[in-house]
């Protein structure tokens, strides 16, 4: 990989900052009157106990991931960039490797500089923290969702939707482990809700600069829709919820876009904001 490469790094997101749509409710002040009930109700959640007692075998959880997307939404192939190779096209979950030493687990969009695959996207690993717990089956899903929509630049036209299809398909996932997955995945998720509204609000002390404010903005919009789909799938008969998931097969083909796809299924930040269903889900312990 040549210095080009390190320096495209950030290309994918940089972009998708500048496309984000100003005119979306996101792009105002988010903490409204509802957020600031729904922070009222969060407390810090500590799930390291929970991780400590339900620790996974990594060659597992891959096995079971790729086990999953076979039998409901099929991966398309995704181009691996790694040092002095060839960039070469694989599937995504034959590009795992578990760190130690990150805080969480990510993958990074990458602009290919040269060579046979100029100037398309690229990834490097996609990193999962060491820490191997039924956590992360839903996590392993979470990021290669995102690969199968960063590769395709045009699938994705308001930044604040990027983490939503990850964070649903994540939620999906870690109910067909157990209940009790998914309600920590939730609260997991619903945690760094907490904290995004909680640091939104001192968006008017201008501590944070623009690159996190669009950040947090991202997390809260799709966090609340991402459960808000899940809510919609839960309610929904067998046939709809294979409706569900194989539109978001057309999604990893090209076929539709997330912002498409959240019409089709009418979740709105707006309409996502709904204190008394997050209750339901993130219940206090
Ligand atoms: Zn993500």
């Amino acid at each position: 990989m040549d210095k080009m490469d390190l320096v495209n790094k950030l290309f994918y997101v940089l972009e998708m900052n500048q496309k984000k749509n100003e005119s979306s409710p996101e792009s105002k002040i988010l903490v409204d009157k509802n957020l600031e009930k729904m922070r009222d109700y969060f407390i810090k959640i500590k799930l390291d106990e929970f991780k400590e007692h339900t620790k996974a075998d990594k060659g597992e959880v891959i096995k079971y991931d790729k086990e999953f997307f076979r039998e409901n939404i099929p991966l398309k192939k995704i181009i691996v960039v790694k040092d002095n190779h060839e960039p070469y096209e694989t599937n995504p979950l034959n590009n795992i490797e578990f760190r130690k030493r990150i805080r969480s687990s990510y993958v990074e969009p990458i602009k290919i500089s040269s060579g046979k695959y100029k100037g398309k996207i690229g990834f490097e690993p996609i990193l999962i923290k060491d820490h191997v717990s039924k956590l992360t089956y839903g996590c392993i899903g979470h990021e290669v969702v995102h690969t199968q929509i960063e590769q395709n630049p045009n699938l994705l036209t308001n930044y604040y939707n990027r983490e939503v299809l990850s964070i649903f398909v994540e939620m999906i996932i870690s109910k067909s482990i157990d209940d009790k997955t998914l309600d920590n995945i939730i609260r997991y998720r619903f945690e760094n809700v907490y904290e995004c509204i909680s640091d939104l609000s001192y968006y008017e002390d201008m501590i944070f600069t623009s690159d996190s404010i669009a950040k947090f903005r991202c997390y809260l919009s799709s966090s609340l829709k991402a459960l808000h789909l899940y809510d919609k799938y839960r309610h929904s008969s067998r046939d709809k919820r294979i409706e569900i998931l194989s539109l978001i097969e057309d999604i990893f083909c090209g076929k539709l876009t997330v912002e498409q796809f959240l019409d089709k299924m009418n979740v709105t930040y707006k309409n996502s904001k709904d204190v008394d269903m997050v209750k339901h889900y993130v219940k206090k312990y």
